[in-house]
């Protein structure tokens, strides 16, 4: 049930609904999702109605590679392996994406699984298809043995930083995977949804994109809980007097929107299976239950939002504690709406959702809006400029504030050389919400239950060092005590001659510190000062040296994270080996070595070889910028 009010009658909707669907239809029924005679014409055709001037033809050239390149390859479920990227790129079609995405989609396993390399692929479709490709194809076991997932994790996320669609593909092509998870092993198919769990559906959470997160969340419940899914999608397809509850609310809440002028319409949301399971099934009941709930989307602005509430809320009586404003106070991924339950006819509860059509719009796409809906106008920027920061239309800009995680967290795969403490970070970061907190009148974004040391440290290593006391929202407070959303913290320095704190403890940071601080960048910061951790090796005991061939591989890995990060590449060791000469290292491993245990850093071996090759003397053996300058 979708009514729009104030434009046109349900009956005319429902009537133009119907036409729609209809002809939507005949078209998959001509053209077919894939036809044998013209595989990528579904595609082309999703992708131009989105954006009319998408462009066919080098999507048509980017499949044509990719088909040549997989020929002969087939899936696990026997399938031609071009079914694959072809899928996927579909998935973006419809996401909205735009053409640059399309096309890396196709290509996107052409350089990992093919004799295609990337140098090839930089030249046939450019820069920007060669980055998301090179995000998202992984490392190989061979060289880089155990520690290839977690590296090939890091990757994403440091190419992620420099083009954020890079995350999107990845997504993309997990969510295919998923839906053809059939075909695979029982042991893999609980390996890939766990991982899908772990680290994928909170990313795309943080993105925003529900669309994507609640289809990636219902397959892994199809994966791991397929007997709870099955018992769950057929209860959901069969409980008519719901429906006739829920579309008999639909139109009250219609009617009286209208009787209040309020330009609005009214639509079902139902939750998705994941959601109701873990509602009931997770908690142990053995029932199925959901709250029927609706969303009302009005067509002015926010303020029309608060209206519509107060209509809603003089209308049927609100169920106390229920009400949330995640207008005033967004949540950290572009989700805005007013949330209430109130109590409906047949005193029923029913769960009320209120929101702007932008609101709605970057609800469901998220980040992918930008790409949707891109700007027009004077001053828009094309989808091509956009790659680096991300634009939305109407209220919200992307790209600044709501990727400061993707930035903190490429800022930490830099301190972190060691690739499990990343994956660490990087899994307790995202399993855990964020805060937003006031220090000195800016605004940090920091991991749930960060602590008044994580905010000294993040204002700087001497705040944090020097540290002795905290005061939030004016109170004195531990400098352990976990930080709420939007508390303002006041952090105390000892002065310069102090050396003892109020408590008769030294000044400075302790092994206690350690115990509570959230953030890796504060835990990083401690253990520095305390000589502690996995590099100056002063603690056997919680550190374990590294062996070497690890080493060799952590320093490369600094070595290209940091490369990467100023949008170059090593196309070869040939560098590295004048280098590691001219540095009077014996060999190149060696010269790995040392920046593993931080001998010399990254930072400046990347500098030394860019400087090599800008200056001319190795021939091209860096590859020239992979990027446009920001
Ligand atoms: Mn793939």
């Amino acid at each position: 049930m979708d009514f729009d009010l104030g434009r046109s009658p349900p009956a005319a909707q429902t009537a133009l609904r119907f036409v729609e669907e209809f002809a939507h239809r005949v078209r998959t029924a001509v053209v077919g999702p894939a036809t044998r005679s013209d595989p990528v014409a579904w595609l082309v055709r999703t992708h131009r109605n989105i954006h009319r001037r998408g462009d066919g033809k080098v999507l048509r050239r980017g499949y044509e590679v990719a088909e040549r390149m997989h020929r002969g390859q087939t899936r696990k479920s026997g399938e031609p392996y071009i079914s694959h990227p072809l899928a996927v790129a579909q998935i973006l079609a419809e996401l909205g994406m735009d053409t640059t995405t399309l096309v890396a989609a196709l290509l996107h396993d052409t350089v990992e699984d093919t004799s295609y390399t990337m140098a090839q692929l930089r030249t046939d479709f450019g820069a920007e298809v060669a980055v998301l490709v090179d995000g998202v194809t992984k490392f190989e076991k061979v060289f880089w043995g155990e520690a290839a997932e977690v590296e090939t994790i890091r990757k994403m996320i440091v190419a992620a930083g420099v083009d954020v669609r890079v995350l999107i593909v990845k997504l993309a092509d997990r969510l295919h995977n998923m839906r053809t998870i059939e075909a695979r092993s029982i042991a893999s198919k609980a390996r890939i949804a766990r991982a899908t769990q772990d680290v994928l559906i909170p990313l795309c959470d943080r993105l925003g994109v529900q669309s994507i997160k609640r289809e990636l969340e219902d397959s892994v419940l199809a994966a791991l809980e397929p007997e709870a899914h099955t018992v769950l999608r057929s209860w959901v397809a069969h409980r008519p007097e719901w429906t006739a509850y829920t579309d008999e609310f639909i139109k009250r809440a219609s009617s009286v929107m209208r009787a209040s002028k309020i330009g609005a319409r009214v639509v079902s949301r139902p939750h998705h299976l994941y959601s109701i399971w873990n509602d009931t099934f997770a908690k142990g009941y053995d029932t199925p239950y959901e709250l029927p709930r609706i969303a009302i989307i009005v067509s002015g602005a926010e303020n029309d939002c608060y209206m519509a509430l107060g209509v809603v809320h003089s209308s049927w009586r609100p169920v106390p504690g229920r009400f949330k404003d995640f207008i005033a106070s967004p949540k950290n991924n572009l989700y805005r709406s007013l949330h209430t339950t109130v109590i409906g006819p047949d005193a029923r509860a029913i769960e009320v959702l209120i929101r702007t059509e932008s609101m709605q719009r970057n609800a469901e796409y998220g980040i992918a809006a930008a790409y949707r809906f891109p700007r027009r106008g004077p001053g828009a920027h094309s989808a091509r400029g956009r790659s680096r920061r991300v634009r939305a239309r109407g209220d919200v800009e992307l790209g600044a504030e709501h990727l400061e995680w993707l930035r903190r967290l490429v800022e930490w795969q830099r301190a972190a050389i060691d690739p499990v403490r990343f994956l660490e970070s990087l899994r307790c970061d995202l399993a855990e919400g964020q805060v937003h907190v006031f220090v000195a009148g800016t605004r940090l974004l920091l991991p749930a239950n960060s602590t008044p040391v994580d905010v000294a440290y993040a204002v700087g290593a001497d705040v944090g060092d020097r540290c002795v006391a905290a005061t939030v929202n004016g109170q004195l407070a531990f400098l352990s005590s976990p930080l709420a959303d939007g508390d303002v913290v006041e952090i105390h320095t000892a002065g310069p001659e102090e050396t003892k704190g109020p408590d008769g403890k030294p000044i400075g940071p302790s092994r206690e510190w350690l115990s509570f601080v959230r953030t890796p960048h504060a835990q990083l910061q401690i253990e520095r000062r305390l000589g502690l951790g996995a590099r100056a090796g002063a603690d056997p005991e919680s550190a374990p040296p590294v062996p070497f061939p690890a080493r060799v591989r952590i320093g490369r890995a600094a070595i290209s994270m940091e490369l990467r990060r100023r949008e170059r590449g090593l196309a070869s060791d040939m560098p590295l080996h004048t280098l590691a000469a001219e540095l009077g290292y014996p060999d190149v491993e060696s010269l790995l070595v040392a920046v593993a245990d931080h001998v010399v850093s990254a930072e400046e071996i990347a500098g030394r070889l860019i400087e090599q090759v800008d200056s001319g003397s190795i021939e091209a053996a860096v590859a020239a910028a992979a990027l446009p300058r920001p």
